[in-house]
């Protein structure tokens, strides 16, 4: 039982680990993580509302004198046709901003998961799954789970995976830890911000000097 117990928090910190991670590594804008969404898709969604436009407009203005016709709008907006075309426009692309959101969203979800090397269809299938009963919990609970992307190798720039303890390609420590407290520090700093060692003075940090400074490390 306390086995258990055990392995649950260390997966937990290990969850809150990456999290950390990915706010520290990852600095996301909006514009750039719109543009993985796929070109074709935002055609296509802009093209079904120019059709949805098309054709509610004329439909409903054709039934405007038919007395057994459902025209959309009160008695009063019956004479008023251009009114009445741009209320039902203004209806139409609420409705179309709201779908065109969910859309893009999932599409988001499945280009991100890609990208971070997740299962991309299980994360999209979530997505969907939970679309009609909560709407973007699927979506919601995508964005807490994703793995952080990977990043460069803060020695040689070779890129590395969030889950990596050290560089493949040159061996530097990927979570160095204070010596003296071992708690986990960044590649940068110059003394321990937990227990103020100062980090650059030691040799059994070598790798974070590496890390600092490449071209001197050979010294
Ligand atoms: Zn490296
Ligand atoms: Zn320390």
């Amino acid at each position: 039982m306390s086995d258990y117990s055990q392995k649950v928090s260390s997966s937990f910190n290990e969850r809150m680990r990456l999290i950390r991670l990915r706010r520290k590594k990852e600095n996301l804008r909006f514009g750039d993580e719109f543009r993985i969404i796929p070109r074709w898709l935002v055609i296509l969604v802009g093209v079904l509302y120019v059709i949805a436009l098309g054709i509610a407009i004329p439909v409903n203005l054709a039934q405007r004198h038919n007395p057994n016709g459902n025209f959309m709008f009160p008695y009063e907006l019956q004479d008023h046709p251009v009114l009445a075309s741009f209320a039902l426009a203004g209806i139409v692309t609420v409705i179309s901003l709201f779908m065109a959101v969910l859309i893009f969203l999932t599409a988001y979800v499945n280009r991100d998961a890609y990208r971070r090397g997740m299962n991309a269809s299980l994360w999209t299938i979530v997505a969907l799954v939970l679309l009609p009963e909560t709407l973007i919990g699927g979506h919601l609970l995508y964005f807490l789970m994703r793995e952080p992307m990977p990043y460069p190798c803060p020695a040689c720039g070779n890129s590395v995976g969030a889950r990596f303890n050290f560089c493949p390609n040159c061996k530097c420590n990927l979570h160095p830890s204070c010596p003296q407290c071992k708690r986990e520090i960044a590649e940068t700093d110059k003394y321990c911000p937990y227990c103020a060692f100062e980090l650059g003075s030691t040799d059994s940090a070598p790798n974070l000097q590496e890390a600092r400074n490449p071209s001197s490390a050979g010294n």
